[in-house]
């Protein structure tokens, strides 16, 4: 089943770039949407903190949306380091990755701090893109659905709606790895997830599903199609404008 808006084609640039190269990238991106008469897609780029308001600046009104990469669960207070999701909403962002793998694997943070991180976020009305995902040795070990499925219960704030939360499937293994999961793999949990989130949220159905994992230019059509798959999550290709937008390109529309 295909929801009914466009794919969500988001740009992760993990901590890479400078001010430079977040205002080349974003107007080479802001160029190439203004040659296509017609946009089936939303593109969303998510820089570091400190290239936001730059990425925000070259964008402008072209329909490009900024999203942050985390943030912290409280709204403010002495927390050294961490960002408040009202304050990437202040800087101008309208989603934030929370629960990436680099951040469970880093920071030990487990489905109960992902989940509160995403109700923060929807708080300061912004839009949680929660990132699900099995590992290598949890896929070889025939866990992978039972994961995802205990992921997706567990960071996913009650009361949400298609409206308000985004999930990413992002296998740990094909992360930055060149190894992506095949459309097989990809459409079994996608369909998994989709079985969940029409359990646990009002409007499951409609709820974006995005894949993340060495999506590649030449890549991007075959899981772009696949049934539930309403987006990409992209890392390493979102830092070559011609790469992204040939990704977003091969979106169905
Ligand atoms: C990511 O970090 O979210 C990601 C999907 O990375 P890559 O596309 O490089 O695998």
């Amino acid at each position: 089943m295909k929801t009914p808006t466009r794919p969500l084609i988001a740009g992760n640039w993990k901590m890479n770039g400078s001010r430079a190269f977040a205002k080349d990238m974003a107007e080479a991106l802001v160029n190439r949407l203004s040659e296509r008469e017609e946009v089936g897609f939303e593109m969303l780029l998510c820089p570091p903190a400190p290239l936001i308001d730059v990425v925000r600046e070259s964008v402008g009104a072209s329909g490009i949306v900024i999203g942050g990469q985390d943030c912290h669960a409280a709204k403010q207070g002495a927390h050294t380091g961490d960002i408040a999701a009202v304050m990437l909403a202040d800087a101008g962002c309208n989603y934030v990755i929370v629960g990436h793998s680099e951040r469970r694997g880093d920071y030990g943070e487990v489905d109960a701090v992902v989940r509160d991180k995403a109700a923060a976020v929807q708080m300061a009305g912004l839009i949680p893109l929660v990132c699900v995902g099995e590992t290598v040795e949890q896929r070889e070990a025939g866990e992978a659905v039972e994961i995802v499925t205990k992921q997706v219960e567990g960071s996913i704030p009650n009361g949400s709606s298609a409206s308000t939360v985004i999930v990413a499937y992002e296998p740990v293994w094909a992360i930055g790895t060149g190894r992506s999961a095949t459309v097989k793999d990809i459409a079994e949990i996608h369909n998994s997830i989709r079985t969940v989130l029409s359990k646990i949220v009002v409007d499951g159905e409609s709820v974006r599903i995005l894949y993340g994992g060495s999506v590649k230019p030449d890549n991007a059509a075959a899981i772009l199609s696949v049934d539930n798959v309403n987006g990409a999550l992209v890392g390493g290709a979102s830092l070559n404008a011609h790469e992204f937008f040939s990704i977003a390109e091969a979106a169905p529309s």
